[in-house]
C-alpha cells in the first residue's frame, strides 16, 4: 500500500548489513545501508540537476548496478522513470522520448559492441556543441540532461559518477520529507510493453501498482530475506524491474545479477558461486541453460524456487527445471506490462501437477473474467479472453487516449488479449493470443496447443506455430523449428508424428528448420517477424 521509497527504507531499516545488491560481472557488493545511501545520493544529485516531481528521466541501458540506483532514486524524489530497451535504435528511441517528454537521458556507453554515446549524438548533434544540462535539441525539445554510464567524458554530457558526486552532500531528511509528500497513486513508472505484437504502448504504472505487485510475486514463492535470487532478465522489463528488484525490496533479499544481457554460462556460475536460492527466467532462458553443454558442472543445490513467466511455458521445459535444476518449488506467473505485471502465479505449495500445466490461480486482491467473443462471461472451462481488474491495473498507455480506451473499460476491466481458460479450482491456462489465433477455412486453430504437443518431439528444441495467408484456406498453419543440436530434422519426420495424433487441420503445412527464433530483449518469439520472414520465403 506503500510509496516504493517507503517500503525501501522500512527494509533499509530493517536489515542495514544484509546483502543488498550483488552484480558479478562488475564485481559490485553493496549493504542495505550502503544501497540505500547510494540511492539518496544519486536522488540529491538528481535534484542538483533541476529534476523533480513529476519529470521523466529515461534509462537506455542494460542490466547494471546504475539501473537499480536510478529506478529507486528517481522514485525517492516522485521522478517518472521511462524504461527505454537497449535493443532499441535511434527511430524507437527517439519515439520512446518524445513521446513521454522525457527531460533526462541516462545512457550505457556501450553494449554489445554497440556505441550508444555515438547513436545518440546521430540523433542529436546540438549534443557534441552543448554545454552538460544546456541541450538544446531540434527534435527532442524536453530533452536537456543527457548523462553516460563509464568514465570517459563525452561533450555536452554528464558522467553518471559526476551526478553521483553532486550528491555528496545529501540531506537525509530533506529526502525524507520528499518522500513524505508521494502519494502512492501517481505515475511513477512508464514502460513500454514488449512489442511481441507489433509497436510498443508506454504502460504508466504508480508506486502502488507495482511495489504491492513485486509483494504478492514474491509472497507466493515464499521469499524472505534469507534469499537470494538471481535475476537474468532485463531490468528495462517489469519481469527484471518489478518482479526482481523491487520484489527483493519488499522482502530484503539479495539482489543477485550475473551479468549485463542474458548468458546461460554467466548464469549457471553465478547461481552456484553465489549460492542462489531462487532464479528467474522466460522459458527460453531455462532451455538455454538446460542445453548449455557445461550445465553438469554446476553446483544448482542451493535453488529452492524460482519463476518461469513472460511467454507461455511448455511443460516439458517446467518438468525439467523441477527435477534437473533442483527448483522443485518453481512458479510460473502470467502477467503483462499493463498489470504490473503479474494477475496469476502458482505458489510453492501449489499440486506439482497443477503448477507445470497452469499459471495457477489468481492473485490476492485482483478480480478475473473470461469472455466470449461478444462480451458474455464464459462458463467454467471455456476459452474466451481473459480481462483483468483491480490494484495492479495501469493508469493508462501515455498520451495514448485512444489506445488506453480501447484496451482498458470505464469499469475497469483490462482486456489482456489473451485467450485463457480457468477451471473449477481457479487454475488458469493461456491457451495464445487472441491476436494469434489462425483461421484455417472456418477451423480456429491455436498455435499455442500445437506447439505443446511438437514440444513432446525428442528433436526439437524450440518451435513456433502461426497462421500464414493462403488463397485456399484463407489461412494455414505454419511452424519454425529448431532443432537440437545434432539432430538432423525434415518436414516429412514431423508430418508423420503429427499423423494419427492431432486433426489433418492442426498440421503444420509449411514447416521451416531454422537456427534460432527471432526474439525481443526480453527474450519472447515474435510470430510476427517469423509470419513476415516465411511469406517472403515462400512468394
Ligand atoms: P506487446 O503488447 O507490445 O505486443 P507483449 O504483450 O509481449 O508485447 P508484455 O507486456 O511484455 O508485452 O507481455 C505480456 C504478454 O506475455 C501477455 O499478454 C501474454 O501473452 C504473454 N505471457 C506472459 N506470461 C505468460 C505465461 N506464463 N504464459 C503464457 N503467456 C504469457
Ligand atoms: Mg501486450
Amino acid at each position: 500500500e506503500d510509496t516504493i521509497p517507503a517500503v525501501l527504507i522500512r527494509t533499509a531499516n530493517l536489515w542495514p548489513e544484509r546483502e543488498a545488491v550483488v552484480f558479478a560481472a562488475e564485481g559490485v557488493r553493496w549493504t542495505w545501508a550502503e544501497f540505500s545511501a547510494r540511492i539518496d545520493r544519486l536522488a540529491w544529485g538528481l535534484l542538483r540537476l533541476g529534476l523533480g516531481h513529476g519529470d521523466r528521466l529515461g534509462i537506455w541501458a542494460p542490466s547494471r548496478s546504475e539501473w537499480v540506483l536510478t529506478q529507486l532514486a528517481t522514485a525517492r524524489i516522485g521522478v517518472i522513470l521511462v524504461n527505454i530497451n537497449p535493443a532499441y535504435r535511434l527511430h524507437e528511441l527517439e519515439f520512446a522520448l518524445r513521446k513521454t517528454g522525457c527531460r533526462a537521458l541516462v545512457l550505457a556507453e556501450t553494449f554489445k559492441s554497440s556505441d550508444y554515446v555515438a547513436m545518440i549524438n546521430g540523433l542529436s548533434p546540438e549534443l557534441a556543441r552543448s554545454q552538460p544540462g544546456q541541450l538544446e535539441c531540434r527534435k527532442l525539445p524536453d530533452l536537456r540532461d543527457v548523462i553516460v554510464l563509464g568514465a570517459a567524458h563525452h561533450p555536452g554530457c554528464y558522467r553518471f559518477v559526476d551526478v553521483e558526486a553532486m550528491g555528496d552532500d545529501y540531506d537525509r531528511s530533506e529526502l525524507d520529507a520528499i518522500t513524505e509528500r508521494l502519494d502512492r497513486n501517481e505515475p511513477i513508472n512508464i514502460q513500454f510493453t514488449s512489442g511481441t505484437t507489433g509497436a510498443p504502448k508506454g504502460a504508466t504504472l504508480t508506486h502502488r501498482n507495482i511495489i504491492n505487485n513485486a509483494h504478492f510475486v514474491t509472497n507466493a514463492m515464499n521469499a524472505t530475506e534469507a534469499d537470494r535470487i538471481c535475476i537474468p532478465v532485463p531490468f528495462y522489463h517489469c519481469f527484471g524491474m518489478v518482479m526482481g528488484t523491487l520484489g527483493c525490496v519488499t522482502k530484503g533479499a539479495t539482489i543477485v545479477v550475473p551479468d549485463e544481457g542474458f548468458d546461460a554460462q554467466a548464469t549457471l556460475t553465478c547461481v552456484a558461486a553465489e549460492r542462489c536460492t531462487a532464479l528467474y527466467g522466460v522459458p527460453t532462458m531455462f532451455v538455454a541453460m538446460l542445453e548449455h553443454p557445461g550445465f553438469a558442472q554446476h553446483d544448482l543445490s542451493s535453488l529452492r524456487t524460482g519463476i518461469m513467466a513472460g511467454a507461455p511455458c511448455p511443460i516439458e521445459v517446467m518438468k525439467q527445471v523441477q527435477s534437473k535444476m533442483h527448483m522443485s518449488e518453481v512458479t510460473i506467473a502470467y502477467g503483462m506490462t499493463e498489470t504490473s505485471p503479474v494477475s496469476f502465479q502458482s505458489a510453492t505449495n501449489t499440486p506439482l501437477e497443477k503448477r507445470v500445466t497452469s499459471v495457477g490461480q489468481v492473485q490476492p486482491h485482483l478480480e478475473v473474467k473470461i469472455v466470449r467473443e461478444d462480451g458474455s462471461l464464459a462458463n467454467v472451462g471455456e476459452q474466451g479472453q481473459l480481462l483483468t481488474r483491480g490494484y495492479s491495473v495501469m493508469c493508462g498507455y501515455w498520451d495514448e487516449a485512444e489506445r488506453t480506451a480501447e484496451a482498458l473499460d470505464a469499469e475497469g476491466w483490462m482486456q489482456t488479449g489473451d485467450l485463457a481458460r480457468i477451471d473449477a479450482e481457479g487454475y488458469c491456462n493461456i491457451t495464445g493470443r487472441v491476436k494469434d489465433m489462425i483461421l484455417r477455412g472456418g477451423e480456429n486453430v491455436y498455435p499455442r496447443e500445437i506447439e505443446e504437443f511438437l514440444y513432446t518431439h525428442p528433436d526439437i528444441s524450440q518451435v513456433q506455430v502461426f497462421g500464414i495467408p493462403d488463397h485456399k484456406y484463407g489461412e494455414i498453419v505454419a511452424a519454425w523449428i529448431v532443432a537440437r543440436a545434432g539432430a538432423v530434422l525434415c518436414e516429412d519426420d514431423i508430418k508423420d508424428f503429427c499423423r494419427d495424433q492431432i486433426a489433418h487441420f492442426k498440421v503444420p503445412a509449411v514447416i521451416r528448420f531454422k537456427d534460432d527464433l527471432p526474439m525481443t530483449v526480453s527474450g519472447k518469439p515474435q510470430k510476427f517477424v517469423m509470419r513476415d520472414a516465411m511469406i517472403e520465403e515462400l512468394s
